[in-house]
């Protein structure tokens, strides 16, 4: 997508849990090369929102847009195909298989149906291919000196780097990142607030779940602020900042 491309379209969403709505007729955009915040207190509807965009859930009302074209009602696999990653909160890897090994595992698992025929049928071309991607995308998240590490010897920052890389993987126009800061230390935020401004510059488009206010203010061009399944309010992040609204959701003052 050119710079400032509509990517991400959410327009009057809604999911219903039984008498619960979770997500209340919510619409926002991002932007090729935006990094935008969904901010919100526990509760608020943020992961349901990220599963009714990666169709892990079905929506009960509106729809989700991707470069222009309806993709609610697609299976989750066709949305991912479609250019849209996404991270999860909790790391999902193998301890005693390389860094290296991870990425390209994962990344071949995106076009295949499950682990064991993945193991099974890798011919060595494709290997090769599998694991030079891997090594590229391990790169641009600074990790290129890792890649014959075991995963399980990681740290909490490198691992999320880890994930990272292997949505990076599947070549997406979108990325969604689910709490990439939890548990993280001061440095290792850092280091992700950079890899994030990097992906920025290359023209990445970033949707970014995340409690760490200070990694959002820094990071974000747009937040979009949820509270009890509704938009609360959206805007730069002095807007938010200053909001009282939002002060009101956060503190209840
Ligand atoms: P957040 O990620 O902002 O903390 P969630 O999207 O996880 O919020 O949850 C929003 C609301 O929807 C909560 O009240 C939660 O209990 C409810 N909820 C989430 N998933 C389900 C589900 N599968 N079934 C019923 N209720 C759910
Ligand atoms: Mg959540």
């Amino acid at each position: 997508p050119a710079p400032g491309d509509l990517v991400l379209d959410v327009r009057a969403v809604r999911k219903q849990f039984g008498g619960l709505i979770a997500v209340n007729d919510i619409s926002f955009s991002v932007r090729a090369g935006q990094i935008v915040g969904l901010i919100g207190p526990n509760g608020a509807g943020k992961s349901t929102t990220f599963n009714l965009i990666t169709g892990v859930l079905g929506l009960t009302t509106g729809e989700v847009r991707f470069r222009g074209d309806v993709v609610s009602g697609l299976p989750s696999r066709e949305i991912a195909r479609r250019g849209v990653a996404r991270t999860f909160q909790h790391v999902k890897m193998i301890p005693d298989m390389t860094v290296l090994e991870n990425v390209a595992l994962g990344a071949h698992l995106r076009g295949h149906r499950g682990a064991l025929s993945a193991m099974l049928r890798l011919d060595r071309p494709e290997e090769q291919r599998l694991l030079r991607e891997a090594a590229h995308q391990l790169q641009r998240v600074g990790m290129e000196g890792s890649l014959h590490e075991l995963a399980g010897n990681l740290a909490m920052g490198p691992q999320r780097l880890l994930e990272i890389a292997r949505a990076l993987c599947s070549d997406p126009a979108l990325l969604l990142l689910d709490e990439p800061a939890a548990g993280l230390r001061h440095k290792e935020k850092q280091a992700l607030a950079g890899v994030l401004r990097q992906l920025r510059a290359e023209g990445m488009s970033i949707l970014l779940v995340e409690h760490d206010m200070d990694l959002v203010m820094d990071v974000t061009d747009h937040i979009v602020v949820m509270e009890f399944g509704t938009h609360l309010m959206e805007g730069t992040p002095a807007e938010v900042q200053q909001s009282p609204a939002v002060r009101a959701a956060y503190l209840g003052t």
